[in-house]
């Protein structure tokens, strides 16, 4: 071997430690890092093959590339010419349409240090909140509940709970296949702790149920009916925790009013459960010491996605199990680095440090710190309002990075409609491959994993540094480097820096006397220390939060907050009779620009399918392995029928991550679903889209 390097995993927000291993011919191979916290020495599939999706560089783009009209071949261009095309073009649309005419649409794969120039940019010297990164599709939803709960996005507690948990409650998430290593931590958990008890709350039998004292399998949408139910069965069996709600939180009465509305046994009911497994629940619940749940997309991508979420950090407000050991609310994340995009305020609607863009004092540090323009205090479009502002015209230019939209967004036909209509689309990649690239006006080539170095925040709020430790093919370069190059061409200042390391202490230092204060870290403390817990104080991280009750809020109460249970999603019709919810399989991850290049990931499941109820198949004559179509007013997919009464009937299912292959679009997910918006989050209803299904006969 000639060199070993410490760095991190780039898939999901668990955040493995990874040590990559080069030899004297430069091939690279991966383990888990014994020493990370997180993962001590464990990886998942996609994980233990990460190395060969840096080694094939054979789809890599290498040059940028320009074109003068759509239907023209990209032509080499030098940085410099692409650059400056780029700012020519973006100064010419901010002067004739304002700044709000331009928008940036990045990524939670993108290292917090990318993720802060480029806010910093749009925010700080271009004068708009325009910015908006696929985290919106992800976890806007828990995001809001948190802060509305307790008065800040912070997760409250660490991965080590798991281990000190007696009750574990899985709401909407399969962690077995999409957050393996964590899930290895559980069952390792309930190996050594039989007495654990954990519940799964899914309308699927997935992996994760194998490990499960209980599933509960719940009709698509009934997830806020279920929490209430949940509540109110804690309540009357007398195991809520009064003196906690009394001292550390407000909203109690009118929450326990709202609860009591429905019975057990009517919300059973709407949930498709029995009665006697919500009380159950209860009980798992109320005798636990250590009570934690785990969440992701099927609360996240809703239509009430944060009146999920609420509704289920409320069940550990009313018991107290926040703030102590084996206890919290724990929203997972689907991207690497959703949490430090956030820390930055790389979100439409965010600050830098979690400060508020409403807030005029709060404009004014960052303004004072950056020494920009003016910020404005107009929320900028979030990912879908984006793609909708390119059909009426007032969007002009869009530079997208790191993320494939055209597989990814709901409704994706009509996405790709408005980047049609966009006058002048920049975008930033690894790959060749991307749909994306045919509406390029500008192509600029980007450094991947390993041919960088920077910061990452996993979903325990730890931050891990990633080594830089192959060069990039052609003239790719960092993410970072390029938004820099392009905000000097732009004529701005304070985008000169000479390393990486300057941004990322720019970055900590705006933290300063914020509530995710990280001023004194830097990356020597980083590469010494191996990661750390935000806030980090005089050299101290901070694994878990509120364990001195104080919360984020005016009062240092938490909020219970109350509200009605209806689903909003789309109505089912005559002709649209079946729901369509969407995920992830085991070894794939988002659209497959990566995890698609290694040909190990393929041999779990290797195309795209339909989940159908046997029931639901045998009334559309369609039997195993058959091709069938799926189809709405929105598009169609077809693809082969898998049929398995591990679904609830009426209920189908597709998974996310297939584009368009050779031309082909009949196996994209998201020809199919829905444009709803959470009205707080603006996260998309991804879980609830209505269809039909046919058996697909040849014309
Ligand atoms: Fe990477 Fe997530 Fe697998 Fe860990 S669990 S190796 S972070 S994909």
């Amino acid at each position: 071997m000639q060199a070993s390097f410490k760095t991190t995993c780039c898939y999901c927000g668990v955040g493995c430690g990874i040590v990559v291993h080069k030899d004297r011919q430069g091939k690279l191979h991966v383990e888990g890092d014994k020493t990370h916290p997180v993962n001590k020495g464990m990886l998942c599939s996609k994980g233990m093959n990460l190395h060969y999706t840096v080694m094939d560089t054979s789809d890599r783009l290498l040059y940028p590339e320009m074109r003068y009209h759509r239907n023209l071949p990209r032509q080499r261009v030098t940085w410099d010419q692409a650059l400056e095309r780029t700012a020519a073009v973006f100064a010419s649309i901010i002067k004739k349409h304002g700044p709000d005419a331009v928008a940036f649409y990045a990524s939670g794969q993108c290292l917090t240090e990318e993720y802060y120039v480029v806010n910093k940019l749009i925010k700080g010297f271009i004068g708009s909140n325009n910015i908006d990164t696929n985290s919106r599709l992800c976890m806007s939803s828990a995001v809001a509940a948190y802060k509305l709960a307790l008065g800040e996005d912070a997760v409250p507690g660490t991965y080590d709970d798991i281990e000190l948990a007696d009750c574990i409650f899985v709401a909407g998430a399969n962690p077995a296949w999409c957050h393996p290593i964590l899930w290895r931590r559980v069952e390792a958990a309930k190996a050594a702790n039989p007495a654990l008890k954990i519940i799964v709350s899914d309308p699927r039998v997935t992996q994760s149920c194998a490990t499960a004292d209980l599933h509960l399998q719940v009709n698509p949408g009934t997830d806020i009916v279920l929490h209430h139910a949940i509540g109110r069965a804690l309540i009357t069996a007398g195991h809520t925790s009064s003196s906690f709600i009394k001292e550390h939180t407000n909203g109690f009465d009118k929450y326990k009013d709202t609860v009591m509305e429905r019975t057990v046994e009517e919300a059973a009911a709407i949930c498709g459960i029995s009665a006697e497994d919500i009380y159950t629940t209860a009980d798992y619940i109320g005798n636990a010491t250590g009570f934690m749940t785990f969440w992701t997309m099927g609360l996240n991508q809703s239509v009430v996605g944060v009146n999920k979420n609420l509704s289920l950090i409320n069940l550990h407000l009313i018991t107290g199990h926040i703030g102590k050991p084996g206890s919290g609310p724990f929203s997972l994340t689907g991207q690497p680095n959703a949490m430090g995009g956030r820390e930055v305020g790389g979100l439409s609607n965010l600050l830098p440090a979690h400060r508020v863009l409403s807030n005029p004092q709060h404009r004014k540090e960052v303004q004072e710190f950056w020494g920009g323009t003016e910020l404005s205090d107009k929320p900028g479009l979030t990912a879908t309002e984006m793609f909708r502002a390119m059909h009426d015209g007032s969007l002009k230019a869009i530079w997208i990075m790191c993320t494939n939209p055209l597989v990814s967004l709901p409704d994706v036909r009509f996405a790709e409609a408005g980047l049609l209509k966009t006058k002048f689309v920049v975008v930033q990649e690894i790959s060749n491959k991307p749909e994306t690239l045919r509406f390029a006006d500008v192509i600029l080539p980007a450094a991947a994993w390993t041919e960088k170095e920077g910061t990452m925040t996993n979903a325990e709020r730890r931050i891990s540094y990633l080594s830089k430790l192959t060069d990039a093919p052609g003239e790719a370069l960092p993410d970072a480097e390029i938004i820099c190059r392009f905000a000097q061409k732009m004529g701005y200042h304070g985008f000169d820096y000479t390393n990486m390391s300057e941004i990322y202490e720019e970055h900590c230092r705006l933290t300063a006397g914020t509530n995710i204060d990280i001023s004194g870290l830097n990356y020597q403390t980083l590469q010494e220390q191996r990661s750390v817990q935000w806030p980090y104080h005089s050299g101290k991280s901070t694994p878990r939060l509120f364990e001195d009750r104080q919360f984020f809020t005016a009062d240092g109460k938490a909020v219970i907050h109350s509200f009605e249970d209806a689903n909003k999603s789309e109505q089912l019709s005559k002709d649209l009779p079946l729901i369509l919810t969407t995920g992830r399989i085991r070894d794939q991850w988002h659209t497959m620009s990566k995890t698609g290049k290694v040909s190990k990931l393929k041999q779990h499941i290797s195309s795209a399918y339909l989940e159908i109820h046997p029931e639901d198949a045998r009334q559309r004559g369609i039997q195993a392995d058959d091709i069938v179509t799926i189809h709405n007013g929105r598009g169609q997919v077809r693809v082969k029928a898998q049929l398995s009464d591990t679904i609830k009937k009426g209920v189908v299912f597709l998974p996310m991550h297939w584009g368009k292959i050779l031309n082909n679009d009949l196996h994209r997910a998201n020809n199919l679903t829905n444009t709803l918006l959470d009205p707080i989050s603006k996260q998309p209803d991804f879980k609830y889209s209505a269809v039909q299904v046919q058996r697909y006969r040849k014309p």
